[in-house]
């Protein structure tokens, strides 16, 4: 297998692609595929439990807690989330650090609901996070959204906003963690929702992580499609209609590798800042790469950075190719490179793209 830097859908760990190969035909000497099996046989719901388990596990989330496993994409919760939290009123309060951040803002306009801007790193360019004493949230907030990590800019929170009105009280805090969960511990009651589409830590497209606190359930605006009503989803457990059972057996391999074969998420959290320190100290020391973001900003996940000469783009990009390191054409909407380091992504991938990165500098810089 070639070394994937794709930002999503993203590689997922060899080990549990083997592990599914040899569990494709026959799961568990039950002559059939997780794929082709009711959502509701006793098998189907003992993967769903243990998948559950397992993360519940490796995020030490508190039982006062629901987990969903959805469908839609994270995007489909830019408009479930409004949905579900304006119900008692208020407005939708939001920090924009880039171009997912707009998005989630951008789909509860459309939808018609107050929405208010508390903080953006727009006047900066989207290199630095604003500061949590920028940060303004409206008196009517019913809560505070941002996306801890935009995969695009590659601009990561390096702290957790607290979501204070200028009265004092605090709202629930929602956040899009769709590119940098699972990749280190986080404090899940610091939140109300964190939300993320599956396909770069967790598992393949298709699937969608939410993690709501009870009390947030049940106050869904009237109106609201069954599929998009958090308290119906939990009440069924994530099964209104058929899940995405595939998808949702492939994050539990997931799971079950990141707690036994990875040591869970302290030890992925040391070897995730170990890979990205090396490719940003390779692109600071090189006078041919550079990266915009401020250093206690930059993405541990998505490293965007550009060469000296852009014409050079493509040859870099097709060299790679060649050389076996692949997807690392930065978005389409800003251009230049993005190598994502998700925690399929091997040292030693990350080793040998740092090496050719220099070597290419060497012939061509
Ligand atoms: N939020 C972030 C931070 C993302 O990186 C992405 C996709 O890359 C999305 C939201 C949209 O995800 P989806 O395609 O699952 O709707």
């Amino acid at each position: 297998r070639h070394y994937n830097f794709c930002a999503g859908p993203a590689a997922l760990p060899a080990a549990v692609l083997e592990r599914a190969r040899s569990e494709l035909l026959d799961f568990h000497g039950r002559g059939l595929s997780v794929m082709e099996m009711s959502h509701r046989s006793d098998d189907f719901i003992a993967i769903a439990e243990r998948t559950e388990a397992d993360l519940r596990q490796l995020l030490s989330i508190p039982s006062n807690y629901k987990v969903l496993f959805l469908q839609g994409g994270a995007s489909m919760q830019f408009a479930m989330l409004p949905m579900n939290l304006l119900g008692k009123g208020g407005s939708a309060n939001f920090i924009q650090t880039g171009i997912w951040g707009k998005k989630a803002l951008g789909e509860a306009k459309r939808l018609g609901y107050s929405c208010h801007l508390a903080g953006s790193s727009e006047a900066n360019g989207h290199v630095a996070v604003p500061e949590q004493h920028t940060l303004a949230l409206s008196r009517d907030a019913a809560y505070l959204h941002y996306t801890s990590n935009e995969t695009i800019g590659g601009l990561e929170f390096n702290y957790t906003p607290q979501a204070q009105c200028a009265d004092g009280s605090v709202v629930p805090l929602v956040c899009d963690m769709s590119s940098n969960i699972l990749s280190g511990p986080i404090n899940v009651a610091d939140f109300g929702v964190i939300y993320a589409g599956a396909q770069k830590n967790i598992g393949p497209a298709g699937l969608t992580l939410v993690i709501v606190r009870d009390d947030l359930l049940g106050n869904a605006l009237p109106g609201t499609p069954s599929l998009f009503d958090y308290q119906l989803l939990a009440e069924a457990g994530s099964m209104v209609n058929t899940p995405p059972t595939y998808a949702w057996y492939l994050a539990g391999l997931v799971f079950q590798w990141l707690k036994d074969d990875m040591g869970g998420l302290d030890a992925m959290d040391v070897l995730n800042q170990r890979k990205a320190d090396k490719l940003y100290a390779a692109i600071d020391a090189s006078g041919f790469y550079s990266n915009p973001i401020a250093p206690p900003n930059r993405s541990r996940m998505n490293v965007p950075f550009v060469l000296a000469d852009a014409a050079l783009d493509k040859v870099f990009l097709n060299e790679a190719d060649e050389a076996g390191l692949l997807n690392l054409q930065g978005h389409r909407s800003v251009g230049g490179m993005r190598a994502s380091l998700y925690n399929a992504v091997t040292e030693e991938a990350v080793d040998a793209l740092i090496a050719f990165m220099a070597d290419f500098e060497q012939r061509r810089g």
